[in-house]
């Protein structure tokens, strides 16, 4: 497969431990780059690329290709930007994955759980980045450890608004990321935790809970721990969200990114018994506007409905009748303390199913099709603590006819008729 015709290739000799960083053009104009090792061994985040094969990196791609004992690379097309940096904290990122491997093996002898992390630190610092590294890192030398994704802004396993989790059984792809096969997913519904932080706290529970009983079953789960990635959101209840994700996980270990205070923090509030440490971020991570954030979970969305790369998927449209399902929003607006009816708390509320009445508003949100068994008002309570079986986008809603046009990833009928509302919205522009 030869370089698409007319593409400027260029050369990179890589000393060991060093490292080529590329970005590709993000938007229409970007022209995808493509990248070859030559000679001597490369890896892309903890992949390793194979010698002569060529990945292609899509608009808006930041990419770095690391070294151990040096390598020759080739890329193929216009790179916004492309150069070479000798000043890496790799060693340091392979240091943790060391540490934690010694006590995957203690965990193996002693008959006992495997490392539970969590990775914090403000936004772009390289959280997913360093998940994406120890998960690889850890599968390669035969783990299978768990990923926790708790950033709801900015999702590597589900569309925006959601939390999850996913066996990780073999090395990320070096194009496309981790295979994500039935992942645990929870519907959230906004692209911050702050809009409903009890309800954020509550899922991260019921993840560990599930984490948790699948390690008592499961031997190599139980040994691969787990890695957890946080929201970059770290003050005020940010910061508490963090403290109840480490005590409901029972985190061993706290990779700190890039932030001192947080640090001292952590060290202070956690239980002595937890490792709190501070890992540099990479120079190489690049920052992102709130509009490249935007078109990022934008195409996190499209991605579920069309595919995307090689794979394409072709979504269904149909008509839903307003008495066939059941819509609710998680959580009501909160109300001063002194108006809460006698035994009732702020807690309440924020967990409550509110019942959405279908209408115009409706038009291009996104719903959670939730697991719950349709059934009446028993299983009514079960339902924020369901996972969810998939998404769906209201294109249209028809309030004549009592009826909304819906996107859906499968033909007719919907698989449940519990629906979950987010605040996230998705104009279908294809
Ligand atoms: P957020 O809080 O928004 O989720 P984050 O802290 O998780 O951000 P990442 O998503 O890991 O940050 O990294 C941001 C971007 O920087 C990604 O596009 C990633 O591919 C890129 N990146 C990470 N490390 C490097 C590197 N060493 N060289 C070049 N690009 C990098």
């Amino acid at each position: 497969d030869a370089p698409a015709a007319g593409k400027v290739s260029t050369r990179y000799d890589l000393d060991k431990e060093t490292e080529l960083r590329f970005e590709v053009e993000a938007g229409e104009a970007g022209e995808p780059v493509e990248l070859e090792l030559i000679t001597g061994m490369g890896e892309v985040f903890g992949s390793e690329l194979n010698r002569n094969k060529k990945y292609t990196f899509g608009p808006g791609s930041k990419i770095a290709v690391f070294t151990w004992q040096g390598c020759t690379v080739n890329l193929y097309g216009k790179p916004e930007v492309a150069y070479v940096s000798k000043d890496t904290p790799m060693l340091l990122y392979l240091n943790t994955h060391a540490a934690l491997e010694q006590m995957r093996k203690q965990a193996e002898r002693d008959n006992e759980r495997g490392p539970r992390v969590m990775v914090v630190g403000p936004t772009d610092v390289g959280k997913s980045t360093v998940c994406r590294l120890l998960l690889s890192y850890a599968v390669r030398v035969g783990r299978r450890p768990t990923f926790v994704e708790l950033d709801v802004g900015q999702s590597g396993v589900s569309i925006p608004g959601t939390v999850s989790a996913l066996c990780i059984e073999r090395p990320a792809d070096v194009e496309e990321g981790f295979s994500v096969q039935a992942p645990l997913v929870y519907h959230f519904g906004s692209t911050t935790p702050g809009t409903n932080i009890k309800l954020y706290n509550k899922l991260t529970s019921c993840l560990a809970e599930v984490f948790s009983q699948r390690c008592e079953v499961n031997r190599k789960a139980s040994v691969g721990g787990c890695i957890i990635n946080t929201c970059g959101w770290v003050k005020g209840s940010g910061y508490q969200a963090l403290v109840h994700c480490a005590s409901t996980f029972q985190v061993d270990v706290v990779l700190v990114l890039d932030h001192e205070r947080l640090y001292n923090e952590l060290k202070r509030d956690l239980p002595h018994f937890v490792r709190v440490v501070l890992l540099p971020k990479s120079g190489g991570v690049v920052e992102r506007s709130k509009e490249c954030r935007r078109d990022t979970r934008d195409e996190k969305i499209r991605e579920y409905f069309y595919g995307f790369r090689g794979l394409t998927f072709y979504p269904f449209s149909f008509e839903v009748r307003f008495s066939d399902v059941r819509i609710y929003k998680i959580g009501a607006p909160s109300i001063p303390d002194s108006c809460l009816p006698l035994g009732m708390s702020q807690d309440d509320t924020q967990l409550k199913l509110v019942p959405v009445t279908p209408g115009r508003d409706l038009t291009y949100h996104v719903l959670s099709v939730s697991s719950a068994e349709d059934g009446e008002e028993g299983v009514r309570k079960g339902i924020v603590e369901s996972p969810v079986c998939g998404f769906i986008v209201v294109n249209a809603v028809d309030t004549q006819a009592q009826v909304m046009k819906v996107l859906s990833p499968s033909p007719r009928p919907l698989p449940r008729h519990t629906l979950l509302i987010m605040d996230i919205r998705f104009m279908d522009m294809k």
